[in-house]
């Protein structure tokens, strides 16, 4: 098996530099730019939405993503727009978003929701390198169910010629956080109105064996993160560490 490269050059008090692009300027008090906190908010994640221009035409698209570093990795068909669009270096924003919270106040304008959130801007492109490609496809699944790669049927040459790797290393990033739940207006605490905030998470469901497993193949105990009832966020940041642990 390729070992998992390690985390260690993203260093715990090392920041994303600031920049017009990614300065904060709304609620700044919000933002964060520190590696810990942009890094622990895209690994609670899976799914990423990458934003580019083609010929004047935003696009924006939901895909499966993992970071390794300051760099982040997203996959798909060799035939798929986005990965051939964003092949030759061209400007992507990817984002990840984590709602937490509804906030129901007393008024309409204090109605909100708490959240952590990325941006992460930079240039993507194809990884053509074999070796690298052949890492990068190890450490899509592995990110996700440490140490699985291992075990499985190797991919064919024709798996890997469908399948494009695409890379950014993060330029620029900024993280928003909000955690505040309820914040009325200290007079609106006197009006008879409910108020109340709906903490939001996605949750694991009970695992599905397949059906026509061979006799004696049992669930591997690394998929011990992926626990029914458990927080997707906290399973994700859970195999992200262990997929990554610094060696
Ligand atoms: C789940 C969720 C719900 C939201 N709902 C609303 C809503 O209903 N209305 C609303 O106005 N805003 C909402 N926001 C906040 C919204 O994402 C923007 O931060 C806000 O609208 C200000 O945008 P702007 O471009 O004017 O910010 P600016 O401060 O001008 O943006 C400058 C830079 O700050 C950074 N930045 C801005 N927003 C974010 C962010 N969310 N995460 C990380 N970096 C960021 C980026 O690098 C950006 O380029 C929501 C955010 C989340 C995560």
């Amino acid at each position: 098996m390729t070992e998992p490269v390690s985390d260690a050059h993203a260093h715990a008090d090392a920041s994303y530099p600031i920049g017009p692009v990614n300065r904060v300027k709304r609620l700044h008090q919000r933002a964060a730019y520190d590696h810990a906190t942009v890094h622990a908010i895209l690994d609670a994640a899976a799914l990423a939405h990458v934003a580019y221009v083609v010929d004047g035409q935003p696009y924006c698209t939901p895909t499966l993503f993992w970071r390794e570093g300051t760099r982040l990795y997203w996959h798909g068909s060799s035939a798929s727009r986005m990965l051939r669009q964003q092949a030759e270096g061209v400007p992507v924003c990817l984002t990840v978003t984590h709602l937490d919270s509804f906030v129901l106040a007393r008024c309409g304008f204090n109605h909100s929701v708490d959240y952590r959130s990325v941006m992460a801007f930079g240039r993507a492109r194809r990884v053509d390198d074999a070796d690298e490609k052949q890492q990068a496809l190890v450490m899509m699944v592995d990110r996700l169910f440490p140490h699985r790669s291992a075990g499985l049927r190797p991919s064919t040459a024709l798996e890997l010629k469908a399948t494009a790797v695409v890379t950014m290393e993060i330029e620029q990033a900024s993280a928003k956080v909000r955690d505040k739940g309820l914040a009325d207006e200290e007079a609106d605490h006197a009006l008879p109105i409910y108020a109340e905030r709906i903490p939001v998470h996605t949750v694991l469901g009970t695992p599905e064996p397949c059906p026509r497993l061979q006799a004696g193949v049992r669930r591997p105990l690394e998929l011990g993160p992926y626990r029914s009832g458990r927080r997707l966020d906290e399973a994700l940041s859970e195999a992200h560490a262990m997929a990554y642990r610094q060696k």
